[in-house]
């Protein structure tokens, strides 16, 4: 997979104190500078007063600000599986590839057993991977290499059906039916920082599937870069708690 930051707010960090401080003035803060509209905040310098203003929010659960400076992302060749969890995030916007629009005509389907559009859970290569729900904790060689070979066998059938489906006249909305959930899709999505920090809540945890995972540890650490305060408060503090808004 691929995770780049297509967009964001400029300067996020601002932003959010912008919000917050406006909570706590009697001075409207569309007339005042940002140095003025920091004046009280303990600190040094203004660098330092975003810390602590912005350490205080997020101890203090005030996330309202938070929801000011937005990011997009573009996702790159995540399985349909994937794209079924990260998309239940109702305050998350999406753009996802069609397969009625785009079809796999010109895809080898040999290439499919190496990688090429279908995503290889590491289940299927690894003998000693341990998954959610798994029946059987280790498996011997012969399980290992049998298990490989149903799953390729399986992709590479998948892909072949479609493309003779396709071949036979069938619209590619409805020949993607038989192509297998682990097939990939790009995705551009937007969200701001109090869902982005939800997000990573609930898919950064130790209970969420490898590929969400790996999808949002790339997220947090693109936000880290563009929103660096607030992600690294979040990464010391509050990263792994106990999820407080839902189960
Ligand atoms: C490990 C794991 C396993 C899961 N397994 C399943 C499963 O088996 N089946 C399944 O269907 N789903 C499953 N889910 C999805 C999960 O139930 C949520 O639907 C999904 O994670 C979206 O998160 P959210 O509920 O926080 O809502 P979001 O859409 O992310 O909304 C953020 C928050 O806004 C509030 N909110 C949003 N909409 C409403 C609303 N209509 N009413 C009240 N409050 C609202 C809630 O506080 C919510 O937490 C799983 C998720 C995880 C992380």
């Amino acid at each position: 997979m691929e995770v780049e930051l297509l967009e964001a707010t400029s300067e996020p960090e601002r932003l959010i104190c912008k919000g917050a401080r406006n909570d706590y003035m009697e001075e409207f803060v569309g007339d005042l500078s940002f140095e003025e509209i920091m004046t009280t905040v303990e600190g040094d310098s203004t660098e330092e007063k975003m810390e602590t203003l912005i350490g205080h929010l997020l101890d203090h659960g005030h996330f309202g600000p938070f929801e000011h400076p937005q990011a997009t992302f573009a996702v790159k060749g995540i399985s349909r599986s994937c794209m079924g969890q990260i998309t239940r995030h109702r305050h998350v916007s999406f753009d996802v590839r069609s397969m009625r629009y785009v079809s796999f005509d010109d895809v080898d389907p040999a290439d499919v057993r190496e990688g090429e559009l279908v995503v290889t859970p590491p289940s299927a290569t690894d003998p000693d991977w341990v998954g959610r729900n798994q029946k059987t904790g280790s498996i011997g060689e012969d399980e290992a290499e049998r298990r490989e070979q149903v799953f390729n066998d399986a992709i590479e059938n998948a892909v072949e059906s479609y493309q003779e489906l396709l071949e036979l006249g069938m619209p590619p909305e409805d020949a993607r039916f038989v192509l297998p959930i682990g097939t990939e899709v790009n995705m551009v999505m937007s969200m701001n920082v109090r869902m982005l920090m939800h997000v990573a809540d609930m898919r950064a945890a130790a209970d969420a599937q490898w590929e969400i995972r790996e999808m949002t540890e790339r997220i947090l650490d693109l936000a880290e870069e563009w929103c660096p305060i607030t992600f690294e408060y979040y990464e010391e503090h509050m990263k792994n708690r106990k999820n407080r808004l839902a189960p």
